[in-house]
């Protein structure tokens, strides 16, 4: 059981590492996550990662053994404050669109 729970965890931290940062941004257009920063009102917003690949980050926390949480990164490139969304609602929703796509 607890095997599966890790392979489960493996195979869904590799789906995420291949989300491409096209993707990412069209899930940021749909929500409106790049809405102005709320501490300078700027729009200059960074995606944490490469040209095409944006970077997963494990955010752990100390007080719940070994849970930890994959996030995608948006900073701020004026003022330096940062968003970030949980990469599994951004993989539900890629795959949902898929699966749209695919009907
Ligand atoms: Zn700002």
């Amino acid at each position: 059981m607890a095997e599966d729970a890790e392979d489960g965890e493996l195979h869904e931290l590799s789906r995420i590492s291949a989300i491409r940062l096209s993707q990412l941004n069209a899930f940021y257009a749909e929500h409106g996550t790049k809405k102005p920063c709320s501490i300078c009102g700027k729009t200059n917003w960074v995606v944490v990662g490469s040209e095409f690949q944006p970077a997963p980050i494990k955010l752990s926390a100390y007080d719940r053994g070994e849970a930890f949480g994959l996030v995608f990164m948006l900073t701020c490139s004026t003022c330096g404050d940062a968003r970030f969304t949980n990469a599994a609602n951004v993989l539900s929703w890629i795959e949902a669109e898929e699966n749209n796509e695919r009907q």
